[in-house]
């Protein structure tokens, strides 16, 4: 059984970490943190690239999930202007409202499927689009001809 590598489970990892790439001596590094050299050596041919993977992911989907979190927010927006056109029945608007909000998925759309290529699931897109089918729907109840016509732009899309 492979021996628990006391680096990695030294409180202080991130910092040993940080000076093993800084390139300071195996030694100086050793004796501030008080392990041994042997165990600091091997830890940095064997452990720290690993270390590094894992911190390079975690800050991609940090990154992506902020994107996320903008485009969201930015959908929330055009399905608040989509409400407001729709109680005031100006058409004009909740068109270009919808437009927005297409818009809006697809680019969502995109990022979660960079992110599943990354091996990440992600079910947000089924009901946010399901969501804004029926919005749409309803706001152009009035309008049978515009309604049909959006919606097959839509799903042509
Ligand atoms: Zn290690």
């Amino acid at each position: 059984m492979p021996r628990v590598c006391s680096i990695c489970s030294h409180e202080a990892r991130e910092e040993i970490n940080a000076a093993l790439l800084a390139g300071q001596p195996y030694r100086s590094i050793a004796k501030r943190y008080e392990a041994s050299e042997s165990a600091m050596y091997r830890h940095k041919l064997e452990h720290l690239p690993v270390h590094l993977i894992k911190a390079q992911d975690a800050a991609e989907v940090a990154q992506a999930d902020n994107l996320l979190e903008q485009v969201k927010s930015l959908q929330a927006r055009a399905l608040t202007i989509l409400d407001k056109a729709e109680a005031s029945g100006d058409l004009r608007t909740a068109l270009s409202a919808i437009r927005e909000a297409r818009g809006n998925l697809e680019l969502l759309a995109k990022l979660l499927g960079e992110l599943q290529q990354e091996g990440t699931v992600n079910v947000l897109v089924a009901p946010e689009w399901l969501s804004i089918r029926s919005t749409i729907v309803t706001v152009l109840e009035p309008y049978p001809q515009a309604r049909t016509a959006v919606l097959e732009a839509l799903s042509a899309g």
